[in-house]
């Protein structure tokens, strides 16, 4: 695990500002797995308390592009006023410095099967994007079913809409827009859970991996689905917030 300051190179936004992809260059460099997560701190700030600004954020590029540009990035969801997820998609621009530990996490792939499910709501998507591309960048896989939830249309990143738009005999998307209307690429639908049945379909009897990120009801809810059906808990991974 290193420590280091990393300076954000760009940003991408969504339409209303809520969603920011935004791009480091680390000052040291570093290898992690797709799906790990890393610290981001606020510098010279602290809460009245003392405490810092700091959370957890978990990387949404792959180890290829640190290793070749040299270019970390994650996608943050506004979730709070006045908190981090508010100073990184309202305050923070491009050139500031910003504290950067880790890697850490084991949300990644064992390489168990070669069959991938993903599922992800909202924020969820940051490690989902990574371990997505990371498979399209050295494509070990046999079939792909991504299935991905947002509220609104204006929170989407042009970056995913782009990346999620590769519809193929091994990869499916099923995009779900919760609270939108006449949308054509994506079913209106507030529980991404009733993908499951189609994705039950979609593998019969063969063995998959899933990869599970969002709210902890979500990720509970699904859990408890696959179990219910036939699929042994090494094959289920998860990260919950
Ligand atoms: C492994 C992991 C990976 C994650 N990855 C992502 C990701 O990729 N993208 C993403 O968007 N989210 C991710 N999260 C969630 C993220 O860590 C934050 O919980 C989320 O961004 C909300 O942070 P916040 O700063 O808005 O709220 P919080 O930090 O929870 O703060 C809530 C409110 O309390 C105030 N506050 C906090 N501490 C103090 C204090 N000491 N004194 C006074 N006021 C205080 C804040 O100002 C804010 O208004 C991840 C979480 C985990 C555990």
């Amino acid at each position: 695990m290193i420590q280091t300051q990393a300076t954000v190179v760009d940003i991408e936004y969504s339409p209303n500002k809520e969603v920011a992809f935004i791009y480091f260059k680390p000052e040291q460099s570093f290898s992690f797995q797709e799906g790990q997560f890393i610290f981001l701190e606020r510098i010279w700030f602290a809460y009245p308390d003392g405490k810092a600004m700091k959370n957890a954020y978990s990387i949404g590029t792959t180890n290829k592009l640190l290793q070749e540009k040299w270019i970390i990035g994650t996608i943050v969801k506004k979730s709070t006023e006045w908190g981090m997820s508010e100073y990184l998609t309202k305050k923070i621009a491009i050139g500031d410095t910003i504290n950067m530990t880790g890697p850490l996490g084991h949300f990644i792939d064992n390489k168990i099967s070669h069959n991938y499910v993903f599922m992800s709501i909202g924020s969820g998507i940051t490690p989902v994007f990574a371990l997505y591309n990371k498979l399209l960048e050295e494509k070990k896989f046999d079939h792909i079913v991504n299935v991905f939830g947002e509220r609104y249309k204006e929170n989407l990143l042009s970056s995913v809409v782009d990346a999620y738009n590769n519809n193929s005999e091994t990869i499916q998307q099923f995009l779900y827009l919760s609270q939108e209307k006449d949308l054509p690429d994506w079913r209106e639908s507030w529980y991404i859970q009733q993908a499951l049945d189609i994705i039950f379909d979609i593998f019969a009897k063969e063995k998959f991996q899933v990869f599970l990120c969002g709210k902890p009801v979500m990720v509970d809810d699904v859990v408890a689905i696959l179990t219910d059906r036939w699929v042994e808990k090494d094959y289920i991974h998860f990260e919950k917030y």
